[in-house]
């Protein structure tokens, strides 16, 4: 069946002059999944009951169910635990800032790139999210938390970019004037860097931010974190980079997590500062949040203020993340992971 809440609001109504009915019920139905965030066909009430029932014997109709939440004691992010229509289990954060309320998306079930210190990709990749599973994360957390959310983060568990289509079509459903309308503006996807979804994802000339999970100044660095690495070189994807400021004009985030005693040292600030210098960029510092399963530890407070001040003299626009959530699993897949051990 087909998944209606991942349909355009043209593609809906199309399926509604096939099934007899008049064009103008689409939007309705559009802001009823989209704006009203409906749980189901029933609490549409003011569409007519036939339609409904056809509907619900025609359609998918996709909805979250909350299997955990843990809330932090130290800043009041709150991440949950959801299961999908399969019962497959994602991870979605809230978390509260100054300029509004962020949340942060999962855009698969597992993750296939295999990066040495997260806990998303331990058991590889599931299966890929649907554009309304991804929108779901955010709509179910609007219900749950009773708060508007401003922006969205694709930094969850996953690669969105391998999942590049449902991407799309969910950035589209996001922006859309009949839905919740976040600007792309207010959007970042973040990836562990293909190269050629990078530069599909220029030509498209989107406004969201892009993030690149680089870890490491060289390519023998980043290869010791990333297995991407060994498929894509340094140089290539600063070309890339290059590419989605020339065609969208946005600058670019690069993240860096500083692994004690694999990434953190003089030289690897150096080799960034290096890296990075004639970039308009800006990078983000994650002290690594060290995963049970990985034998990874946090740099000493010291070394990552000196790694910062080293970028800084060397002109480069940095900052250190705010580890929000640190006493919930705050990274990407511990969650999902200890419920997956218990079951
Ligand atoms: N696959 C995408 C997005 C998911 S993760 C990507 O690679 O960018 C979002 C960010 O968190 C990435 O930079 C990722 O490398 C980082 N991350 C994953 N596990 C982490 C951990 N244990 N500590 C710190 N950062 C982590």
């Amino acid at each position: 069946m087909r998944d209606i809440k991942s349909l355009t609001l043209e593609e809906l109504k199309n399926e509604m002059v096939k099934m007899g009915e008049k064009p103008f019920r689409a939007k309705q139905m559009y802001q009823w999944m989209h704006q009203k965030l409906a749980r189901s066909f029933a609490e549409m009430s003011n569409l007519p009951l036939s339609l409904r029932e056809k509907c619900a014997e025609n359609y998918d109709y996709t909805a979250l169910k909350q299997v955990r939440m843990q809330e932090s004691a130290i800043d009041g992010t709150k991440k949950y635990l959801f299961a999908l229509g399969d019962g497959k289990l994602v991870e979605s954060v809230f978390m509260r800032y100054k300029h509004g309320n962020s949340v942060c998306i999962s855009s698969q079930v597992g993750c296939r790139m295999g990066c040495a210190f997260c806990a998303s990709t331990i058991g590889g990749l599931e299966r890929c999210l649907t554009p309304s599973e991804m929108l779901d994360q955010i709509y179910a957390i609007t219900l749950l938390t009773k708060e508007r959310v401003s922006n969205v983060v694709v930094m969850g568990c996953g690669e969105p970019l391998d999942n590049y289509d449902n991407l799309l079509r969910f950035l589209e459903l996001l922006n859309d004037e009949n839905g919740l309308h976040i600007s792309q503006r207010s959007v970042t996807v973040s990836t562990c860097g293909l190269v050629p979804q990078m530069r599909q994802l220029a030509d498209k000339g989107l406004q969201i931010t892009l993030a690149l999970s680089l870890h490491g100044a060289t390519d023998e660095k980043r290869r010791r974190l990333m297995p991407i690495a060994n498929k894509y070189r340094i140089a290539e994807l600063m070309e890339a980079c290059a590419y989605y400021f020339e065609k969208t004009g946005r600058r670019i985030t690069f993240e860096y997590a500083l692994v004690g005693g694999v990434n953190d040292g003089d030289e690897d600030a150096m080799a960034l500062s290096t890296l990075l210098k004639d970039l308009n960029c800006h990078v983000n510092l994650i002290p690594v949040n060290p995963v049970k399963e990985r034998n990874f530890t946090q740099p000493q407070p010291l070394y990552i203020a000196a790694f910062k001040n080293k970028l800084e003299k060397n002109g480069i626009n940095v900052t250190i993340r705010r580890e929000m959530g640190r006493d919930i699993d705050g990274a990407c897949g511990q969650l999902r992971k200890r419920q997956l051990a218990l079951q």
